[in-house]
């Protein structure tokens, strides 16, 4: 299997790490299952290696997630600005984990540009930021979790993985790839995670944690959205569920409750292009996904100040609910003949 991370590279990352560092490692703002997989996959690593390591996150994640070993010692910067913000300014090291930008990980940004850290980089979003001491940015990857595993073979450690390691790093490349099914998943990918089955990881289990521990709210708020709030523009081979925030309060809807709904809409046949526009805290979220060759990426980097991969992007926007799918609406003609072979 081809390791993606230079040998002169890793040296280094194996040099910086051969004394006991302090360690913050952090991800994206609202983390999903790559984040923390790959976040809490890292920090059993460096724990067993020695090293003094927090995770830090920018803000709370779903519930789904805080089974993953390790997950007790997570720092909610949202929550526990004080202890986060020194737990960066003591830090030697700073791993970044599954985000390209340092906006991407909101108010954290400021201390972490601040500290005199060492950097690095672990991500595999297009087009990073160069605002790191060692940068290991892979755009193929399926995964940020995909990478870990590669990180640690790469520093020679492979037998170090074990179950904790190997059930993180599962989560997360199962989470990025819609348990498997994206073209990013790879024959080596497999290989990945027959290693990291060997290696005690419970896939029953871990697939149970993530995708059957939904309480009937949450249930009842996606027959809600497919029911009554899914819009198909045949036209255009698009369609977009939104959600205000009445409607989530409606429902009780906790961080995490509506992930995987956009994929819903994504699953109609001939559909090329879905959308899913929440709203929270007076912003509107959204997430982009299509199918074949349309990058939402584009979309959302160049009208919804977002970013992404080609078939899985993101973005937000300060206008109203309806002003926002307005303005996507009115942009699918540019894109119609993208969207209709
Ligand atoms: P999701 O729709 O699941 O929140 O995100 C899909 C993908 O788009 C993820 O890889 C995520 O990191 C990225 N993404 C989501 N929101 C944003 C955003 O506001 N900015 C950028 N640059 N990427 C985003
Ligand atoms: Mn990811």
């Amino acid at each position: 299997m081809n390791n993606r991370f230079p040998a002169n590279e890793i040296q280094k990352v194996k040099d910086l790490l051969s004394t006991p560092q302090l360690i913050v490692i952090t991800t994206h703002y609202r983390p999903d299952g790559d984040a923390m997989g790959s976040s809490l996959a890292l920090f059993n690593y460096l724990k067993m290696k020695g090293h003094g390591v927090i995770v830090v996150t920018p803000s709370e994640y779903p519930e789904f997630l805080e089974w993953l070993p390790g997950n007790s010692s997570v720092i909610n910067y949202g929550k526990s600005k004080e202890a986060a913000t020194k737990a960066v300014s003591f830090a030697t090291v700073i791993f970044c984990l599954d985000f390209n930008w340092m906006n991407r990980i909101e108010d954290l940004e400021e201390p972490v540009r601040a500290s005199k850290a060492v950097k690095v980089l672990i991500d595999h979003h297009l087009e990073p930021e160069n605002a790191f001491d060692h940068s290991f940015s892979y755009t193929d990857a399926c995964s940020t979790c995909e990478l870990i595993y590669q990180f640690i073979v790469a520093l020679g450690d492979r037998k170090v993985i074990d179950k904790n390691i190997a059930e993180c790093i599962y989560t997360g490349i199962m989470t990025d790839t819609n348990s498997f099914r994206y073209s990013t998943m790879k024959s080596d990918t497999h290989r990945i995670i027959a290693e990291l089955m060997e290696a005690g990881a419970d896939n029953a289990k871990i697939h149970e944690n993530v995708y059957d521990t939904y309480l009937e709210n949450r249930l009842r708020l996606l027959g809600y959205s497919l029911k009554d709030k899914l819009v198909v523009l045949n036209e255009f081979n698009t369609a977009y569920i939104s959600l205000t925030d009445e409607e989530l309060e409606r429902y009780h809807f906790k961080t995490g409750d509506t992930e995987g709904v956009v994929n819903y809409a994504l699953s109609i046949k001939g559909i090329k292009l879905a959308a899913f526009f929440s709203e929270r805290e007076g912003e509107i979220k959204i997430s982009f996904r299509s199918k074949g060759d349309f990058s939402v990426k584009d979309l959302s980097s160049k009208h919804f100040s977002g970013g992404g991969h080609k078939n899985a992007s993101g973005g937000k926007s300060g206008a109203s609910m309806d002003a926002t799918i307005e303005k996507f609406v009115k942009l699918l003609p540019e894109y119609k003949s993208q969207l209709s072979n």
